[in-house]
């Protein structure tokens, strides 16, 4: 006999859900409390939605899987930030971080398994995209890390970047539709504003989310403001030249009234001199911005070194002068292989666990 394949429930939609009941000769708002118990509880199994009658669970055992994946390793950085190793339901690996600071707990989530793009200087990059994640397993890091946050430091998480691994504006639409999970009053209720996404700079889908008015931050990774330059480090900015990008992060702050923010990684010889510098303060002033200045994560490339102290402070000056707001940031994890860039599946070779 053949077996039905069955769908995994987390791909449709309040209207796919309430069909589905009416099709079979139940009611609508079935699809409500299906709905609720996926996206607002964030059960994992059909047994324990128990406002639905026996007959209704085994209908939707019959059709549907629940896909989620097993935390299988978890790692904990001497700074407190925690690695969570996930396994998911095709046995791919991806790997979310949960920073805590004095105030806030940030969920760093992951976007594709892998990444489809090319920047020289992140691990990821060196995996090859294998797929993209899928809404409901971008939101299950969510709810995980969440968990987390209550667990280990006693508040609830407060932010979300979209800093993991893979490039979030390449899977667009799952990550819009876990984001609607995240902040809808029917799902997680957190506030929009409280959620960055960070992109290499793919200028269509910058003026896509400006024009889909979505409600969250935008991070973009610069690194460079000279062309030339840029095309080094992040070989596919070539098809996505500066100009185009200026453009629409111009069109993004026109559209939203929202800042954006640089991400910059200062590396000797490679983008410390004084026209560096010149370039990225000509490209703040497209629009209001501010600059994060990070600190480089070694992946075990010669080519790339930190630059020296006076350099990045040189960029720091020159930021202030031009009244363009700069902070340093630290690196989180880094001795865990958590931080920015060195998410990269090495865990599986590591064997520090959490107590
Ligand atoms: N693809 C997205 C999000 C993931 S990367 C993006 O590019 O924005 C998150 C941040 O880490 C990006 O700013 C990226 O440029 C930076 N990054 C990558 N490798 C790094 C490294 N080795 N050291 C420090 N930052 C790195």
């Amino acid at each position: 006999m053949k077996t039905k394949t069955k769908r995994n429930i987390r791909s449709l939609s309040l209207e796919d859900l309430r069909l589905f009941f009416t099709e079979n000769k139940d009611q609508a708002f079935r699809g409500d409390q299906v709905y609720q118990w996926l996206w607002k509880k964030g059960i994992h199994n059909f047994k324990g939605m128990t406002n639905l009658s026996k007959s209704t669970r085994s209908l939707l055992e019959t059709n549907f899987v629940i896909n989620h994946f097993d935390i299988f390793h978890q790692q904990k950085s001497n700074d407190g930030t925690i690695k969570n190793v996930l396994k998911l339901y095709d046995n791919l690996v991806v790997e979310s971080v949960l920073i805590p600071t004095e105030n806030r707990t940030t969920a760093c989530v992951s976007s594709q398994v892998g990444c489809s793009l090319d920047c020289k200087f992140c691990a990821t990059a060196q995996i090859r995209r294998m797929r993209n994640l899928n809404a409901d397993e971008i939101f299950d890091q969510v709810v995980a890390m969440d968990q987390q946050s209550r667990l280990y430091f006693d508040r609830p998480l407060s932010n979300i970047v979209f800093m993991g691994m893979g490039e979030p504006l390449m899977n667009y639409k799952n990550m819009i539709n876990a984001i609607d999970k995240i902040t809808q009053g029917a799902g997680l209720g957190m506030s929009p504003s409280r959620i960055t996404v960070s992109t290499s700079g793919i200028p269509k889908m910058i003026k896509k989310m400006a024009d889909d008015q979505v409600g969250f931050g935008l991070a973009v990774s610069l690194h460079s403001a000279r062309q030339n330059i840029r095309e080094k480090l992040m070989p596919f900015a070539e098809k996505f030249p500066l100009n185009d990008l200026a453009d629409a992060i111009k069109y993004w702050f026109d559209k939203t009234a929202k800042a954006v923010t640089y991400e910059y990684v200062v590396w000797k010889g490679i983008n410390d001199d004084d026209d560096d510098i010149n370039s990225l303060v000509d490209f703040c002033k497209i629009s209001p911005c501010k600059v994060n200045l990070i600190e480089y994560n070694p992946i075990g490339n010669d080519q790339f070194i930190q630059a020296e102290k006076d350099r990045i402070k040189a960029y720091e000056i020159a930021l202030q002068d031009h009244r363009i707001t700069v902070t340093l940031r630290r690196s989180r994890g880094k001795d865990i292989d958590a931080a920015c860039g060195q998410l990269a599946n090495k865990s599986e070779r590591t064997q520090v666990v959490l107590p």
